[in-house]
């Protein structure tokens, strides 16, 4: 695209030369049209949560509603939503801190073992409440360079995805495996579910900002849908890449792959 086209008369030594400017807006119709998706997004996720949150308060206002149980029932769904719509402001929030370069990242010797059981005392009260069993299997003395704080984040989410989706899964083994070791240059963490896997036509889509394969499923979860976008922005800001195999209806590896800095044996 091409605005402000502008033709110019210039006399260079008697001779007379046009001159034609123009500008490309090409990359500035697309900045603005991800920025109008984006709001688009944004208050469409608000205003789910938002809707039910109103539907059912409106309700336990409204109706006289003798049995007990479904008053609580409405009630705990207020609470899950309104909890879900905080998480949503803060992964909103967080996700702009990153993306603006305004989150900075402290560079220090980071062992993956300390980020593991630091995720494995977070998760796994949740994962056995679940029903859901973690297995961990992890090399010690592996470094890398980078965020202690960030590299928890990281694992966090792939492990609650891991549980959240295994648990998802009516039938079947409910098992997580979780490991890291060194593989050259690199540091492998890696996360395997028996979850209920992801379809092939979603796998290149996975990572982006409010996708998801099942809203409802995902919603019902708790889950925001920024989770992985979060995820594959800190893996790359420790100079990683992140990868997923899957498959559908039996279990999904996420693999992280980062710069190894030393390990001790
Ligand atoms: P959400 O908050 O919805 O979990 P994420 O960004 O963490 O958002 O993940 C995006 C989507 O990717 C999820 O909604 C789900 O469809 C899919 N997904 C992520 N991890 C897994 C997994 N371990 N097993 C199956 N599906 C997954």
């Amino acid at each position: 695209s091409v605005r402000n086209c502008k033709i110019m008369r210039v006399t260079l030594k008697s001779e007379v030369r046009y001159l034609i400017l123009l500008r490309d807006i090409t990359k500035e119709k697309e900045v603005e049209a991800m920025r109008r998706d984006f709001v688009a997004n944004v208050s469409h996720e608000l205003r789910t949560p938002l809707t039910s949150i109103h539907g059912y308060a409106e309700t336990l206002a409204e109706d006289d509603l003798e049995d007990k149980e479904t008053v609580y029932r409405f009630l705990s769904i207020i609470e899950n939503e309104s909890a879900r719509m905080t998480r949503l402001i803060n992964d909103l929030l967080d996700l702009e801190k990153l993306e603006s370069g305004e989150a900075s990242f402290s560079k220090e010797d980071v062992e993956l073992g300390e980020v593991v059981n630091y995720v494995m005392r977070i998760v796994e009260p949740l994962a056995s409440e679940k029903n859901v069993s973690i297995n961990v299997d992890v090399d010690e003395g592996i470094f890398v360079e980078g965020d202690f704080d960030r590299l928890v984040q990281l694992l966090l989410n792939l492990v609650d995805n891991a549980v959240k989706y295994t648990f998802a899964k009516e039938h079947g083994p409910k098992e997580i495996w979780l490991r890291a070791y060194a593989q050259n240059n690199s540091a492998m963490i890696e996360v395997e579910d028996t979850g209920v896997g992801i379809p092939e036509d979603s796998l290149k889509h996975i990572f982006e900002r409010f996708y998801r394969v099942d809203k409802a499923r995902s919603r019902k979860m708790g889950g925001t849908g920024l989770g992985l976008a979060i995820t594959r922005f800190i893996v790359e800001k420790h100079g990683g890449t992140i990868s997923l195999e899957s498959e559908y209806g039996t279990g999904t590896i996420l693999k992280v792959k980062l710069p190894l800095k030393k390990v001790f044996e």
